[in-house]
């Protein structure tokens, strides 16, 4: 039996849901316009994080995740420009690996910003590539390419983050290939001139930083690893020992045999599932922002086991509320 307040309901304040479910209860998870891979200027896109929170949005991005390479410093400013825009977000950032010799990305999503073994860690992965810069470049000069260090330098926004699309983005310059695609064929790839071996981060170390600022780690397009179907098995089985817990299963870099594919994989191994279009400049980039197909039927999407971590974009009505009561 209820029992009523004295003076009845009217003493208590008006409920302002404080984390309003978005989408509503209709939309089923897996059809929410979820883009939770792309690069801005800290890393190597060439948008802003408020640029591409507005290019998300025009898409119908509902939940969005700005990804940068072994870094977090737009995190703060890509969420208020998500919530500016109304989009919900979710932290996020991609983690290069060295696995059986092979770089691997590990995205990280869902993480507290401020966790200081998480940005440690980046810290650490980021240091060496001003270095391995330098020997690209000294490798570029030997087959006729001079000055590709100070070349690539002008399109960095991060002194830290000297990546090899910077350097991709100089040869188009001066017209060495006619686009990106070219340039790593030709060049910056294993056998190739300008590409440098380098250690990257350990794969353990990399989920573990993840989660332990609980986050939720994720093997980013599986589909673009050179690896036997053994060594496949062995980084899933690796990664999942760790504590990782995702895989991206439609993103731009895979074919649509590679979504079915991978979805295969996550639902035999328990994975939970990510898309993300892996968006890093309009000029150069195959897919836009939110513009994928949807997860395959069948998988748990990475963002319903993420609900808690999701930061919600503000209810315009329950922000007037909340002013009116206060
Ligand atoms: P780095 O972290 O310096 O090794 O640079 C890796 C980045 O190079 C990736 O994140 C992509 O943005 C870019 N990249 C690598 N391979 C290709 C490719 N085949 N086509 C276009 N971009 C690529
Ligand atoms: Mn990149
Ligand atoms: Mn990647
Ligand atoms: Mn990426």
């Amino acid at each position: 039996m209820l029992t009523l307040p004295r003076g009845g309901w009217r003493r208590f304040p008006r409920i302002v849901p404080v984390n309003p479910p978005t989408p509503a209860p209709s939309t089923p998870a897996a059809a929410v316009n979820a883009d939770l891979h792309c690069h801005s200027t800290i890393s190597d896109g060439t948008l802003s994080p408020e640029v591409l929170a507005a290019r998300a949005q025009a898409n119908g991005v509902q939940l969005w995740a700005l990804t940068d390479h072994d870094e977090i410093d737009g995190q703060h400013r890509a969420r208020n420009a998500a919530h500016a825009l109304g989009l919900d977000y979710l932290t996020g950032t991609e983690i290069s690996v060295t696995f059986a010799g092979e770089t691997v990305h590990i995205v990280g999503l869902g993480f507290d910003a401020d966790d200081a073994q998480l940005a440690a860690g980046l810290r650490a992965t980021r240091g060496g590539r001003e270095q391995r810069a330098q020997e690209m470049a000294a490798d570029l000069a030997r087959v006729g390419i001079p000055g590709a260090f100070e070349g690539a330098l002008k399109y960095v926004g991060n002194p830290e983050l000297i990546s090899r699309t910077h350097f991709a983005r100089f040869l188009v310059e001066t017209r060495v290939c006619g686009d990106t695609g070219e340039v790593f064929r030709r060049f910056l790839t294993d056998g190739k001139p300008g590409f440098v071996p380098h250690r990257w981060a350990r794969l353990g170390d990399a989920v573990r930083w993840i989660t332990e600022a609980g986050g939720v780690a994720v093997v980013a397009h599986p589909g673009r690893y050179r690896f036997s179907p053994t060594e496949e098995y062995a980084l899933f089985t690796e990664f999942q020992a760790h504590g990782g817990e995702g895989v991206e299963v439609v993103t731009g870099s895979h074919s649509v045999s590679e979504y079915a594919r991978y979805a295969e994989l996550a639902r035999e191994l328990g994975l939970v599932a990510s898309r993300g279009s892996d968006f890093h400049s309009p000029g150069e980039s195959r897919i836009d922002l939110g513009q994928l197909p949807p997860l395959p039927a069948g998988l748990t999407p990475v963002w319903e086991r993420l609900t808690e971590r999701i930061l919600r974009a503000p209810a315009p009505s329950a922000s007037r509320s909340a002013s009116r009561s206060a």
